[in-house]
């Protein structure tokens, strides 16, 4: 008997019809012999709507009373589940994160979670009870309810998998796994069999959403591998692990691209030390993140620029504290544009491959596609450019790179 973890996100119990087909999976599992818990997220769109409503009272609606309504989502969505479950013939409950606990700490709307009290679910599944959590939530040491950030299910899931010790984490979706690109933007995507943590964490954390980037970090700090798959075909569909169990045949695994971007350039600022630490110390202080910086040397020893990318949420802050320091900073002008798009190859296979920065550059030469940036690591290399190149760019170097 095995103990399993399986996580169906919003897209598979999007509907009525859907959350039935998910009782059906569930119930194979269970007949299969296994132990089963159940993680759920909101039906599709619920938690965006959710959202909007709060924004509509306020851009600056109280986080707290956020995280009361964007848990909402889910309680709907787990309860259906149980009863689709229980109308099956079998026996099933769900529990809302307060119940069990799931405890976390209080930063509410991206809050970790630091205990998992397991005791009662797991007298529950031994006695073939089907135990259905809610992902995406859970409670504060203060009795607050609390979110874990958006897709914050899947953290959920490798979570649950972490404390209950389960033989295995199943992330069902609606594709076939992990691809090699998004299969919105790229209909030659391809399902990938086999993807590092690290790899999967770039992946995430440059763009592709089918896995929320924090959980593959637990993931990988947890040595938990991770089964992403459909929901609707039930063939194999991607296993996230460690590095030695993959042999890399190809130097790039996938390909992402973000369009939460946008670029400021600072013209004509003074070339001495310690301009570019005030440039970006109220920034940070600010808890505006940065991402890619070019800064040229001058030719003359006197000024040069300073380009640097940021979340386009936080532009305009980024612009105001700028400013604000004109008189320091003492530069000729400042232009941004938020119209730029990243997108990254990533492959633990480029490391032994040197030549793929200078083929990746090519191709997007050879499309007229301008690099208005670039940064790098072992890994991966992000370029910037114009957004409305995003789609062109990802097709050509999935093509490039032999992933078509
Ligand atoms: P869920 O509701 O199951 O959590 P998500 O919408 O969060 O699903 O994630 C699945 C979606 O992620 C897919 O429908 C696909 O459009 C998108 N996606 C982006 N990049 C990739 C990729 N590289 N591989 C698979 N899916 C991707
Ligand atoms: N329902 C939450 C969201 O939409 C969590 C999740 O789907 O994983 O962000
Ligand atoms: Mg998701």
């Amino acid at each position: 008997m095995k103990r399993l973890v399986l996580k169906f996100g919003g897209s598979s119990v999007g509907t009525i019809e859907k959350s039935k087909k998910v009782a059906n999976i569930v119930k194979e599992k269970f007949s299969a012999g296994n132990e089963i818990i159940v993680v759920v997220s909101a039906m599709e769109g619920v938690t965006n709507d959710l959202k909007e409503k709060s924004n509509s009272i306020s851009k600056n609606f109280d986080n707290k009373e956020l995280d009361v309504l964007l848990s909402s989502g889910e309680q709907i969505s787990c309860s259906l589940l149980s009863g689709a479950i229980i109308n099956l013939g079998l026996k099933a409950r769900s529990w809302l994160s307060w119940q069990i606990p799931i405890v976390t700490n209080n930063n509410h709307t991206a809050s970790q979670i630091i205990n998992i009290k397991t005791e009662e679910i797991i007298n529950f599944i031994s006695k073939k009870g089907i135990a259905i959590i809610p992902g995406f939530q859970g409670i504060a040491a203060d009795s607050r309810v609390t979110t874990l950030g958006r897709g914050g299910s899947d953290l959920s899931a490798v979570t649950i998998a972490k404390f209950f010790q389960t033989d295995s984490c199943e992330i069902y979706t609606d594709v076939e796994g992990v691809l090699t690109a998004d299969p919105t933007i790229n209909a030659k995507a391809k399902k990938i069999d086999k993807i590092s943590y690290e790899e999967m964490l770039e992946m995430a954390s440059l763009g592709a959403k089918v896995m929320q980037p924090i959980s593959v970090q637990a993931s990988m700090v947890n040595e938990i591998p991770i089964h992403v798959r459909s929901v609707f075909s039930g063939k194999e569909g991607t296993i996230i692990t460690s590095q030695n169990e993959i042999d890399y045949k190809k130097v790039v695994t996938g390909i992402s691209y973000s369009k939460n971007d946008a670029k400021v350039s600072l013209v004509g600022v003074v070339d001495k030390p310690g301009v570019a630490a005030d440039i970006f110390e109220p920034l940070g202080n600010n808890n505006i993140n940065i991402d890619m910086v070019i800064q040229n040397t001058s030719s003359d020893g006197k000024k040069t620029d300073v380009t640097f990318t940021l979340k386009r949420e936080d532009l305009s802050k980024a612009l105001s504290l700028i400013e604000k320091n004109k008189e320091k900073l003492n530069y000729n002008k400042i232009i941004h544009d938020d119209k730029v798009a990243k997108v990254s190859i990533i492959g633990a296979g480029m490391i032994a491959n040197p030549g793929v920065t200078h083929k990746m550059f090519r191709s997007l030469a050879n499309e007229k596609i301008n690099i208005l940036a670039i940064s790098t690591s072992e890994i991966k290399i992000s370029v910037l450019v114009q957004e409305n190149f995003t789609q062109q760019s990802v097709k050509v170097l999935h093509k490039e790179f032999g992933l078509d």
